[in-house]
Formats: C-alpha cells, sequence, structure tokens
C-alpha cells in the first residue's frame, strides 16, 4: 500500500509546528542548564515549566512558544520578572532552521533531516546555554 506524497507546503508546515515546540523544550533545557538555574531545578524536575524567579508553576496559555513570550511582553506573568531575549531568539531560530533545512532536504530523506535536526538542535543549545549563563 502506498501513501500519497505529502505536499510540500503541508510538509513545511510540519516542520515549522515541529520546530516551534521543540524550540520551546529546548529553551526550557538551556535555561535549566545555565548557571541561572536555581538549586533544586534540573533538566527533568519540575516537570512542567517554571519562573526560576518566582517558582510558579507556567500555565500552558502561557507557555505557548513566541505567542506567549510576545503577549506577556517577554516577563513571567505572575511576577514580571524578565524571561530575557534569549527566550524569543531560541523559539524563533529553532523553527526558523528547521524549516529551512526541511525545505533544503525534503521529505525524501528522513535520516538527513532527522540528523540535521539533531546538529542543529545542539549548536542552539550550546549556544543559548552560554547566552543564558552570560546574563546573571
Ligand atoms: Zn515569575
Amino acid at each position: 500500500m502506498t501513501h500519497p506524497p505529502l505536499s510540500r507546503e503541508v510538509f513545511l508546515l510540519f516542520a515549522l509546528l515541529y520546530g516551534l515546540a521543540w524550540g520551546s523544550f529546548l529553551n526550557q533545557w538551556a535555561d535549566r542548564w545555565s548557571l541561572a538555574c536555581p538549586p533544586g531545578v534540573t533538566w527533568f524536575s519540575p516537570r512542567r515549566s517554571c519562573c526560576f524567579h518566582c517558582q510558579q508553576t507556567i500555565p500552558w496559555w502561557w507557555n505557548l512558544p513566541v505567542v506567549s513570550y510576545l503577549w506577556l511582553g517577554g516577563r513571567c506573568g505572575f511576577c514580571r520578572a524578565p524571561m530575557g531575549a534569549s527566550t524569543l531568539v531560541v523559539e524563533l531560530a529553532v523553527p526558523a532552521g528547521i524549516t529551512a533545512l526541511a525545505a533544503w532536504v525534503g521529505p525524501e530523506r528522513p535520516g538527513v533531516l532527522a540528523a540535521g535536526v539533531g546538529v542543529l538542535s545542539g549548536l542552539i543549545l550550546l549556544g543559548a546555554r552560554a547566552w543564558k549563563s552570560r546574563h546573571l
């Protein structure tokens, strides 16, 4: 059984949506890996995103990639502590990079695309960690 080919537009839309979600996740990991991470917060605990300043768990409607940052003016919705420009840059750079990579590689080579996403994610994670650790 063969599947109909995925249109280029739908493929790139999936890449963009995946990139937005993955970028938000990578940003949270970069925060937790940075020197600004408070004691008791690790890569895996707490499970949900939280504000490093007031320790409140961030509800999903304040945790939408890019949209929530712009909606809240780059600040925590509870205590108004700044999230830092690195948050917006990571949340934009990851979907932009993944969508550009998907447009270049195409859906015919999923292994190459996955490897590219892995390398891109690692580089952005390292850069974001360095940036977030500088701004204490
Ligand atoms: Zn807060």
